[in-house]
């Protein structure tokens, strides 16, 4: 059966009112569509927390810096409709930009402090425009559960301090990030690596997976840092926007030492068009 789509917050709201008054417990997995596996396992994870799945396929413009790829963005809705379907999606949500900014739309939300390092440095206003998108999307579902990627480890954590602070009634989930068999996170943005590029793009995760090594073995952060960067220098990547070990938490700053409380590595690094994240857990 063809996955139900709905194109304004009035029929989902009634989609998911009518569950709910079943007793159904609603989950829900937002998107920016050119879907992949690592989209597809957090439709899969909801559907263990919850009788019902929505999902969202929108690429909103507002997290997207002028100079960034909200135009050349993938988008291929009839495909991604199949693949949620076959993942056990009930409901596709594909709002107009219209219906998410209505003219004279005025509202942002920004999350201070867990927004500000890393992607918040090298991509100003991307948080607030991920954190205004999201609760608007947390509002108009209404969902029991919402599930979100671990490959963007700091959205996740901006995303639980935002629905902590606002006090909204929505378990976020967190899911294990999908990746390629040499270790490459999937990422809608990999359809831009050219051939040759690819196995570069592998180089990433195996720098890190080297430097959790080190870490684990009580080398000091500072240190392993910096080596890192110069491996993916060698490796071909062009600027590399950070390669850091934070508090798993708030992403705050660790000392120089050796890691001495819950931690994350991540990195970005840009190789040639594209621009590649990922983060692991020390
Ligand atoms: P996006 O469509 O890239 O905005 O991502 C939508 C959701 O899928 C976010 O919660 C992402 O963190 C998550 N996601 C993206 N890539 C992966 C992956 N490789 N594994 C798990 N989740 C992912």
């Amino acid at each position: 059966m063809p996955l139900p789509i709905v194109r304004t917050v009035a029929e989902l709201r009634a989609r998911v009112a009518a569950w709910k008054a079943g007793g159904e417990r609603v989950g829900f997995v937002p998107t920016m569509g050119a879907l992949h596996e690592g989209h597809l396992s957090l439709v899969r994870l909801a559907r263990t927390r919850a009788q019902r799945v929505v999902a969202s396929v929108f690429v909103n413009p507002t997290q997207f810096a002028p100079n960034e790829d909200f135009d050349a963005y993938p988008r291929d809705e009839a495909r991604d409709a199949a693949l949620l379907a076959s993942a056990g999606c009930d409901l596709l949500f594909a709002p107009t930009l219209a219906e998410m900014y209505p003219e004279g739309f005025a509202t942002t939300v920004t999350v201070a402090g867990v927004s500000e390092p890393l992607d918040g440095q090298a991509r100003p206003g991307h948080f607030t425009g991920v954190a205004t998108v999201v609760t608007k999307l947390l509002n108009q579902v209404q969902a029991d559960v919402a599930v979100f990627g671990e490959k963007d480890y700091q959205q996740l954590q901006v995303i639980r301090r935002l629905v902590r602070d606002l006090d909204m009634p929505v378990e976020i989930v967190g899911g294990p990030t999908a990746r390629a068999d040499d270790g490459l996170a999937l990422s809608s943005r990999n359809a831009y690596l050219a051939a040759e590029e690819r196995p570069v793009a592998a180089r990433l995760n195996q720098v890190m997976r080297e430097a959790i090594a080190a870490l684990n073995a009580g080398e000091a952060v500072a240190a392993v840092e910096a080596r890192a960067a110069e491996a993916l220098a060698a490796a071909g990547f062009g600027r590399i926007d950070y390669v850091e070990v934070r508090d798993a938490g708030d992403l705050s700053r660790l000392g120089p030492g050796p890691v001495d409380r819950p931690a994350r590595l991540l990195a970005a690094a840009v190789l040639g068009r594209t621009r590649l994240i990922d983060n692991m857990a020390v």
